[in-house]
């Protein structure tokens, strides 16, 4: 789908999600569940509340994927403009992003992401059984 970007990354710095005396970025609460990791110089990391964390990590993600987008766009842009030079100068690549929150939401997200791929690998496995390979792959 042109123009169309996700991106999963599930990685682990060493640091648990939950921290007891941490205090919420959102609401000021102490003790959070949910950790955030944005990989600039130096790193900005946001920790949230169990309570905070639903709407914040939602919103983390939606920022992320807007700045991905907006540097996509910007690339074709320039693309566009002129197609014989690599848009590369001026235009950034956002910070690589992370998130670490301990709940059955993201064990659930994590689990419906790696069994969606491992379904569609059965299917396109069980096509391939039954119909042999698509011509031209
Ligand atoms: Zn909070």
């Amino acid at each position: 789908m042109p123009g169309h970007v996700s991106t999963v990354v599930f990685r682990d710095d060493g640091v648990s999600s939950r921290e007891p005396n941490a205090i919420c970025d959102a609401c000021g609460r102490r003790g959070t569940t949910a950790r955030a990791r944005l990989e600039t110089k130096p790193p900005q990391i946001f920790r949230w509340c169990r309570r905070c964390a639903p709407r914040e990590v939602a919103r983390f993600e939606r920022e992320q994927n807007e700045a991905s987008r907006r540097w996509f766009d910007k690339r074709r842009e320039a693309f566009a403009a002129n197609p014989r030079v690599t848009p590369t100068v001026g235009i950034a690549t956002p910070p690589a992003s992370s998130i670490k929150w301990d709940s059955w939401r993201m064990r659930a997200r994590f689990f419906r992401v790696v069994a969606r791929g491992m379904w569609k690998k059965l299917v396109r496995r069980k096509n391939r059984e039954r119909y042999g390979d698509p011509i031209g792959l």
